[in-house]
């Protein structure tokens, strides 16, 4: 018996609708990097798709091909590292919408689509503030200059104008929302239509409706993972949809413990260890050690191996709880999940794995 992460896309398919009932009419992207946060990337691409999300947010050409396999030509797939040559032509060959933060990137692009007979679509980056890449204010008049002629020779079309913030202060990311919307009147300006514009993720999407624009990329709330020190999830209308669930392997009362693995929190961070409780069948114990092959727990009166106990999710501590414990953020945990851990899905017609 291993440990293994249940999915419960039922509570994905409330997320989701609790999401584009908050920002509507704003679109949704639905944000799959890093294996839809180690959800599994086909099967939360499918489900979004069945509950009409018709947007995607993958970070790199790899993940995008992903959601390409999973959901086919009509899915509109905004990728945002693409870099290399090789990359970028991969990005226009699949027909995705490219996020374009550099003037060498946006020449790349457009050379692609040339050489393929193709129209790429792009979406221009302005540096609001965070510095991770994106063009900067002083250099974003000649980037949009660049852009519409490209537009005109027929080699790019640029779909979106976007923006990436912090966050963590709403000062500064009104400040980054000043520089953005100097940006968009710039690109119009230059002769630009462009049709997407987006700014916010999760916290921002749900916090600030002025942040909203056309759509708004969403990863960490369509999975039920909360801000750490934010909003709790009642407050979102969301809830978390996976519960890493691991069994008994072994009980030694002589000393006190149950030891729980193999795979189930060996990649969790060690510093958790008397900093978290795992719920067992007669309630939660407190993990004792984090290690590389298995944990143990304090012991429990009626423990037997096999039986399962519940590391994080419904009916125990959150993710971000246990972010929280040792002062990170719920994505932190959500992706530490071990890839040995079997994902099983749940919905209203049962079990698939
Ligand atoms: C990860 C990411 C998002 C989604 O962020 P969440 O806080 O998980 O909603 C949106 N946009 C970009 C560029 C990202 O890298």
């Amino acid at each position: 018996m291993t440990a293994r992460l249940e999915v419960d896309l039922t509570a994905f398919d409330a997320n989701l609708a609790a999401a584009r009932a908050t920002i509507g009419p704003a679109e949704l992207m639905v944000v799959v990097k890093d294996d839809a946060y180690r959800h599994g990337l086909e099967m939360i691409c499918r489900r979004a798709w069945r509950d009409g999300v018709r947007w995607f947010g993958a970070f790199d050409v790899q993940n995008a091909a992903g959601v390409r396999a999973a959901l086919g030509a009509d899915a509109r797939i905004f990728v945002w590292r693409a870099g290399t040559t090789s990359e970028i032509d991969d990005a226009v060959r699949q027909n995705l919408d490219i996020g374009v933060g550099d003037a060498a990137v946006l020449e790349d692009v457009a050379a692609a689509a040339r050489t393929r007979g193709m129209r790429a679509r792009v979406h221009l980056k302005i540096d609001s503030g965070l510095h991770r890449n994106g063009v900067r204010p002083e250099n974003w008049s000649a980037f949009v200059d660049r852009a519409a002629e490209l537009e005109v020779r027929g080699d790019i079309t640029v779909a979106g104008v976007w923006s990436h913030i912090a966050e963590a202060s709403d000062a500064e990311d009104d400040e980054a929302r000043s520089v953005f919307d100097e940006a968009v009147d710039a690109a119009r300006r230059a002769g630009l239509m462009p049709s997407v514009l987006h700014l916010a993720a999760s916290a921002a999407a749900f916090a600030r409706p002025e942040f909203r624009y056309d759509m708004v990329r969403i990863g960490a709330f369509c999975y039920g993972i909360r801000s750490a020190g934010g909003i709790s999830e009642e407050s979102l209308g969301v809830r978390p949809i996976a519960s890493l669930r691991a069994p008994v392997h072994a009980v030694d009362h002589t000393v006190g413990v149950v030891r729980i693995g193999v795979g189930a929190l060996d990649g969790l961070p060690s510093s958790l260890s008397g900093n978290m409780r795992v719920q067992t069948a007669s309630g939660p114990r407190t993990v004792t050690a984090i290690g590389d092959q298995e944990t143990t727990v304090e012991a429990w009166p009626d423990a037997v191996v096999g039986q399962m106990v519940t590391v994080y999710g419904s009916g125990a501590s959150s993710a971000t709880d246990l972010a929280e414990a040792i002062g990170t953020i719920g994505e932190e945990i959500a992706l530490r999940v071990a890839p040995r851990v079997t994902r099983v899905y749940l919905d209203e017609s049962g079990t698939t794995r």
